[in-house]
């Protein structure tokens, strides 16, 4: 089996991909407020493969070493639907501990041109905090 790699440099993130990551949660936790029913906006849980078929996702994912990370830039693919579900599960974060939340889980180092989560060990954002897409 062939998968696409990615074997870019280790760098550490510039103050203006951090602010263009804040301004589009800015953006997501606006989209969500323009959302009538928040909780039909949470996408459903894709089923995590098992067996030989999760063998091979793990084989496969390990080997590209997030090769579709890098069109993750400085959104992470988050939009309106995740920021639902973060909302939803943490009731007590406000908007601006939301956002400090997702900085403070910014690479310290990550891959030149990747997604700003795109660490050294894979991505940096906890699983409850990832966009469906990634979690899939
Ligand atoms: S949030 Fe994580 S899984 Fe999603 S694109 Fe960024 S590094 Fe990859």
């Amino acid at each position: 089996m062939t998968v696409p790699a990615q074997d870019s440099p280790l760098v550490v993130p510039t103050r203006d991909r951090v602010r263009a990551l804040k301004r589009h949660l800015i953006g997501a936790l606006r989209d969500l407020r323009a959302v009538k029913h928040p909780e039909r906006a949470i996408q459903k849980r894709t089923a995590q493969p098992e067996g030989f078929a999760a063998d091979v996702v793990r084989a496969g994912c390990s080997a590209c070493r997030g090769h579709c990370c890098k069109g993750g830039g400085e959104h992470a693919y988050l939009d309106e639907r995740t920021m639902a579900r973060v909302r939803r599960d943490n009731p007590t974060l406000d908007a601006a501990a939301t956002i400090a939340l997702y900085v403070s889980s910014i690479a310290p180092e990550g891959y030149a041109g990747s997604c700003l989560f795109h660490g050294v060990r894979g991505c940096t954002l906890a699983k409850p905090l990832r966009a469906e897409l990634c979690n899939t």
